[in-house]
């Protein structure tokens, strides 16, 4: 009778650890989730963008295939915020996110890489592409100003990175290759796109 009681309670308590155990996953597993979004806009944040460019990277070394990085930052977005509001400068970022739903290609990653700023990763994507994502985002961000009935259009500068990865390559240098192509954009005079193959 001892014997059956210590079992009994051994099942119970296994028994509630399991329960624990599948509660701690559900939980961990929505943790994940939410540390992987950009609280504001709802898409891809900083730290999935960084483990998924690895990935990505990676994938490319394998399949010999190109891979571009893709980074842009709204043009005089201070304006927004300091003359409209800081909320209707949530909203342009809101509204610039929604904007990036582009990529005809299910590869295509996109996140928000903080404040004005949006990256996207673009695997194994040729010229016509890359020129067709750019043209299309801009026509989208045309749609903002009307719907938010403001009179400044919402513009942005690009800078697009290719390369063939190899091993021996840093992945990190096509990422300042994208950022030195934005920072040339700015430079040039905003609203524009610059394209580096490397
Ligand atoms: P540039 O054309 O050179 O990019 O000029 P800019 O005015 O866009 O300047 P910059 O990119 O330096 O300014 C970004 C500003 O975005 C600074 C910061 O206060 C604001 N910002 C960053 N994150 C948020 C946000 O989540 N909401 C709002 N409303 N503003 C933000
Ligand atoms: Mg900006």
């Amino acid at each position: 009778k001892i014997l059956l009681q210590t079992l009994a309670s051994y099942l119970a308590i296994s028994i509630k650890n399991a329960t624990k155990t599948i509660e701690l996953a559900k939980l961990n597993k929505i943790l994940k989730a939410k540390s992987e979004r950009d609280g504001l806009t709802g898409i891809s944040n900083r730290r999935l963008f960084d483990e998924t460019y690895v990935e990505l990277w990676n994938e490319a070394i394998k399949k010999k295939e190109p891979i571009s990085v893709v980074i842009f930052d709204i043009d005089n977005f201070k304006h927004f915020n300091d003359e409209l509001g800081h909320l209707v400068g949530d909203e342009v970022i809101k509204l610039v996110a929604e904007a990036l739903d582009v990529s005809k290609s299910s590869k295509d990653f996109v996140a928000r890489y903080g404040g004005d700023e949006f990256v996207a990763i673009l695997p194994n994507s040729t010229t016509e592409y890359r020129a067709e994502f750019d043209k299309k985002l801009r026509e989208n961000l045309k749609l903002i100003s009307k719907k938010l009935k403001i009179k400044k259009e919402v513009t942005i500068s690009l800078g697009i990175a290719t390369t063939y990865p190899s091993k021996d390559d840093e992945p990190k240098k096509l990422i300042y290759t994208a950022d030195n192509q934005l920072y040339k954009s700015k430079a040039d005079g905003k609203n524009r796109t610059s394209e580096l193959l490397l």
